[in-house]
C-alpha cells in the first residue's frame, strides 16, 4: 500500500552534518520528500510528541534530548514506507541493528540514535500532523 510517514533527523544527526547523507538513503530507496522543515522543539511540544512514553524510565533524558538543538522532521511516501522506513533506520537500540541501517552506521547509543520513524498507520498520522498542515505536504 502507497502510505505516508513521518521521519524525524534527530538533533544528534543534525549536529553531526548527518542530513544529506540520510535523505540520499531515503532517495535512493525510493522515498519522495513531500514536506521538509527544521526547527526547535520546546521541552512542551518534546512530552506531547512523545506522551506515549511518558511513564517510561527515560522519558525525561529523551525529551532533553530531542530539545538539544535542531531537529529536521519530514513527511516521506512510497510502498509501505512505514515498515520501509523502519527497516532502513534499523532497531532503535544500534548494537542491535543490521548492517548497513542508518541507526548501525551513525547512531551512538539506544537514546542517541540520529532518527525517528512512526511506527503504525496511527502514529504516522498522529505525527505528520504534529509537524506539518495538510498543505505544507505536496
Ligand atoms: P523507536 O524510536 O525505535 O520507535 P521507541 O519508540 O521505543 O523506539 O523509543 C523512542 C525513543 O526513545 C528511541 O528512539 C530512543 O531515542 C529513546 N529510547 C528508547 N528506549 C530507550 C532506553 N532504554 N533508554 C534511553 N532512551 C531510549
Ligand atoms: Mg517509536
Amino acid at each position: 500500500m502507497f502510505e505516508q510517514t513521518l521521519s524525524i533527523i534527530k538533533p544528534d544527526g543534525v549536529a553531526k552534518n548527518l542530513t544529506g547523507n540520510i535523505i540520499q538513503l531515503f532517495e535512493n530507496n525510493g522515498f519522495e520528500i513531500k514536506a521538509i522543515k527544521k526547527l526547535i522543539l520546546t521541552k512542551k511540544n518534546a512530552e506531547s510528541f512523545y506522551y506515549v512514553h511518558k511513564e517510561r524510565p527515560f522519558f525525561k533524558s529523551l525529551v532533553d534530548f530531542m530539545t538539544e538543538g535542531a531537529i529536521i522532521p519530514m513527511v516521506l511516501s512510497r510502498e509501505n514506507a512505514i515498515l520501509k522506513n523502519r527497516e532502513i533506520m534499523g532497531a532503535t537500540n544500534p548494537k542491535d541493528a543490521a548492517e548497513g541501517t542508518i541507526r548501525k552506521m551513525y547512531a551512538e547509543s539506544i537514546e542517541r540514535n540520529i532518527v525517528h520513524g512512526s511506527d503504525s498507520p496511527e502514529s504516522a498520522k498522529f505525527e505528520i500532523s504534529f509537524f506539518f498542515n495538510y498543505f505544507e505536504i505536496i
